[in-house]
C-alpha cells in the first residue's frame, strides 16, 4: 500500500480510541468539563452500561452560541494558551480532544447557555459530522447526550463487558469524583434508578459515607498534614506566574485502619489537585506506611487527595490524565507515607504482639506475619531478618493432634499440642473446613440443592448485579438457582443445601460483594473463589460462643483438611507459640 493521508473520518477515530475506551471514559470527560465550566450540580444518566445513552447535565458556565461549533474541532480549548500553562494547569481539561473524540465514535447531542446570553444552542453531531445546529431556550449550563458509543467504531464494541459491568465503572467513577469534590453534588441515574447522590456539603467525610456506607466511613481514620514545606528546589518559579498561596503539599483524606481492608488495590482512590489518578508511587507509600499491619494480598481503602503547587506535577503524560509525573517522587512517597503514619499511629495504635523469634515465611503461613512487630513498634535486632531460621524445626503443614482447652472472646479457640500452644480463629478455621468440603462435593459434583419454599425477591446494587451476571454458572454449579426480574431484581429460587439455616439472602448478598471487590490472590478458578465466599457467609462468625463439643469437632474437621493453617482468603487460621518460644518468652533459657 503506497504511503497515504488518512481521510479526517477515520483519523479521527483513531485519536479517539486513546481518549475513550469505554462508557466511563466518556463519563470522565464530560465530569471534568462540567466541573471546570464551575458547576455545582452534575448529573449522569445512563442505559444500557452507557454503550446505549449517557447524559451528563451541570448547571456550569455554559458555551456561548459563537464558540459551540469550535468546541467539536480537535485540539479546541478554552483552558490553555500557551506550553508555559501546562504546568500551571487549574482545570482538569487542557487538551481540547474530549468532545471531538466522543463526536468521533458516537451521535452526541450537545445543549448549552452561557450564563449571559439569552438564549442556548443545541448542536448535533454523529461521527464528527455536524448534523443540526439551531437556538432554543435552555436553563443555565450544558446538557451532553451520547447515544449509540462506538457505532462508528464497531471492532470496539467487542471489547465492551455486560452493561451492568461497565454500569459499574461508571458508578466507582462517579464514587471517585464525589470523594475529590465533596463540595459539588453528584447523581447518578442507571437505568431509570437513582443509584447514586453525594451530598455536597463539602466535606469529604460526608461524600464517603455515601460511597461505602457509614459504617466504613466510621472506622476511617483521617489523614491531614499540616503544609510540609516543598524541597527549596522546587519552590515555584517566579516566571511561570500566579501559583497557588501554597508553595508546599498537603495531604488531606482517609485511610482505612490495618484491621478494614480489601482484597485489591480497588479501593485506594489517590486525587492529585483533585484530579482522579492511577499512581503505583502513591500507593506504595501508604502501603508502606502500615508497615507488616496488613494481611498478605489485602489492601487498605484509601481517599487522599494531594494538593500542590500546579507546576509540581506534570499532567500531560497520557491522553486519559489518569496519570501524573511528579518532579520529585520521592518527596511526594515521603510526605504521604509520613502522613499517613502519623494517622496510623496517632489513631490506632496496635498492640504489638513482640516475640523475639519469627518464624521464617512461608507461602502458606502468612500467619507469621503477625509475628513481626506491628507499626507502633519498632522492629528489634532480632526481629530485622525474618528470613533467619531461628527454630531448628519448622512447624509441619499437617496439625499434630490437639487438646481443645477453651474459648476466649468468643473468638479464638486455645488448644494445646504436643510441641506447645495454639490459638485458633475459629470463624477462619471453619472457613478451611467448608471450603475443602465444597470443594470435594463439587469435585464429586454433588453440592446439594435446597428448593426455597417460597422463592426470595432480591434487589441488587450495580456491582452485585455485574458479579452475578460474571459468575452465573459457578453460582449455579454450587447450588443457587435465581431467575431475573428486570430492574435489577431477582428471584431466588434455590441455594447450596448446606445454606438453608441462615439467611439465603444475605448470604447472597455477602458473596457477590466479595466477589466483586476482586480477585482472591490465592485463589485460581472462578469457581475456586466463589466456593471460599461461600464458605465465608457460613462458617461460624467471630463473637459466637461454641461449646467443648463444637469446637472438639471443629478441630477434629480441621486436623484433616490439607491445609489447615490458612483459611480459603488466605488468612491464617491459627497463631502458634512453640515449647522453645514460651521458654524464652519467659526467660526460662
Ligand atoms: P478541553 O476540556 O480539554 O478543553 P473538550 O473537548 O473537553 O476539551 O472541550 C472543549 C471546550 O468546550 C472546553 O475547553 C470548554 O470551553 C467547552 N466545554 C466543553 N464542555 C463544557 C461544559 N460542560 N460547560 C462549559 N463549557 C464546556
Ligand atoms: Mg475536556
Amino acid at each position: 500500500m503506497p504511503i497515504h493521508i488518512l481521510p479526517d473520518e477515520l483519523a479521527a477515530q483513531i485519536a479517539a480510541g486513546e481518549v475513550i475506551e469505554r462508557p466511563a471514559s466518556v463519563v470522565k470527560e464530560l465530569l471534568d468539563n462540567s466541573i471546570d465550566a464551575g458547576a455545582r450540580e452534575i448529573k449522569v444518566e445512563v442505559r444500557g452500561g452507557g454503550q446505549r445513552l449517557i447524559r451528563v447535565a451541570d448547571d456550569g458556565g455554559g458555551i456561548p452560541a459563537a464558540e459551540v461549533v469550535t468546541a467539536f474541532a480537535r485540539h479546541a480549548t478554552s483552558k490553555l494558551d500557551s506550553a508555559d500553562d501546562l504546568f500551571n494547569l487549574r482545570t482538569l481539561g487542557f487538551r481540547g480532544e474530549a468532545l471531538p473524540s466522543i463526536a468521533a465514535v458516537a451521535r452526541v447531542t450537545l445543549i448549552t447557555r452561557a450564563r449571559d446570553e439569552p438564549t442556548g444552542t443545541q448542536i448535533r453531531v454523529e461521527g464528527s459530522r455536524i448534523v443540526e445546529q439551531r437556538a432554543l431556550g435552555a436553563p443555565q449550563g450544558t446538557f451532553v447526550t451520547v447515544e449509540d458509543l462506538f457505532r462508528y467504531v464497531p471492532a470496539r464494541l467487542k471489547f465492551l463487558k455486560a452493561p451492568a459491568t461497565e454500569a459499574g465503572h461508571i458508578a466507582d467513577l462517579i464514587h471517585a469524583y464525589a470523594l475529590a469534590f465533596p463540595q459539588l453534588r453528584f447523581s447518578f441515574v442507571n437505568d431509570d434508578r437513582l443509584v447514586f447522590q453525594s451530598p455536597g456539603t463539602g466535606k469529604m467525610f460526608d461524600a464517603l459515607v455515601k460511597v461505602f456506607g457509614s459504617q466504613v466511613a466510621q472506622q476511617m481514620l483521617e489523614v491531614s498534614s499540616s503544609e510540609f514545606q516543598w524541597p527549596r528546589s522546587l519552590h515555584p518559579q517566579p516566571e511561570t506566574g500566579n501559583l497557588n498561596p501554597a508553595t508546599g503539599i498537603r495531604v488531606a483524606g482517609f485511610i482505612s485502619p490495618p484491621s478494614l481492608t480489601r482484597p485489591t488495590r480497588k479501593h485506594m482512590l489517590f486525587f492529585v489537585n483533585h484530579r482522579w489518578v492511577q499512581d503505583r508511587t502513591l500507593q506504595h507509600a501508604v502501603i508502606e506506611a502500615y508497615h507488616t499491619a496488613l494481611m498478605v494480598g489485602r489492601a487498605p481503602i484509601v481517599a487522599l487527595d494531594i494538593v500542590l503547587p500546579p507546576n509540581a506535577v506534570d499532567v500531560n503524560v497520557h491522553p486519559t490524565k489518569s496519570q501524573v509525573r511528579f518532579r520529585d517522587t520521592s518527596a511526594v512517597f515521603r510526605i504521604v507515607q509520613q502522613t499517613a503514619r502519623t494517622a496510623l499511629t496517632t489513631h490506632a495504635p496496635i498492640p504489638s504482639v513482640h516475640l523475639a523469634a519469627p518464624f521464617p515465611p512461608r507461602a502458606e503461613t502468612p500467619a507469621l506475619e503477625l509475628y513481626r512487630s506491628a507499626p507502633t513498634a519498632e522492629r528489634g535486632p532480632a526481629t530485622a531478618e525474618p528470613s533467619t531460621p531461628h527454630l531448628p524445626n519448622y512447624p509441619p503443614a499437617q496439625l499434630p493432634m490437639l487438646r481443645v482447652l477453651g474459648q476466649i472472646l468468643s473468638t479464638y479457640i486455645i488448644a494445646e499440642g504436643p510441641d506447645g500452644l495454639y490459638l485458633i480463629d475459629q470463624h477462619a478455621a471453619h472457613e478451611r473446613v467448608l471450603y475443602e468440603q465444597l470443594m470435594a462435593e463439587r469435585a464429586r459434583a454433588t453440592i446439594a440443592t435446597q428448593e426455597l419454599l417460597d422463592p426470595l425477591p432480591l434487589q441488587l446494587t450495580l456491582a452485585q448485579q455485574a458479579a452475578l451476571e460474571t459468575h452465573r454458572d459457578a453460582l449455579a454449579s454450587v447450588g443457587f438457582r435465581f431467575e431475573e426480574f428486570g430492574n435489577q431484581t431477582i428471584l431466588l429460587r434455590a441455594v447450596p443445601a448446606r445454606m438453608q439455616a441462615s439467611d439465603p439472602r444475605a448470604a447472597l448478598v455477602a458473596i457477590l460483594d466479595e466477589m466483586e471487590q476482586g480477585e482472591e490472590p490465592l485463589e485460581k478458578s472462578a469457581e475456586a473463589r466463589l466456593i471460599s465466599s461461600v464458605c465465608k457467609s457460613l462458617a461460624v462468625k467471630g463473637g459466637q460462643t461454641l461449646s467443648l463439643e463444637e469446637m472438639r469437632e471443629l478441630i477434629r474437621q480441621l486436623e484433616q483438611t490439607t491445609a489447615p493453617r490458612t483459611c480459603p482468603h488466605g488468612r491464617p487460621t491459627m497463631i502458634q507459640l512453640n515449647l522453645a518460644q514460651l521458654a524464652r518468652e519467659f526467660g526460662r533459657k
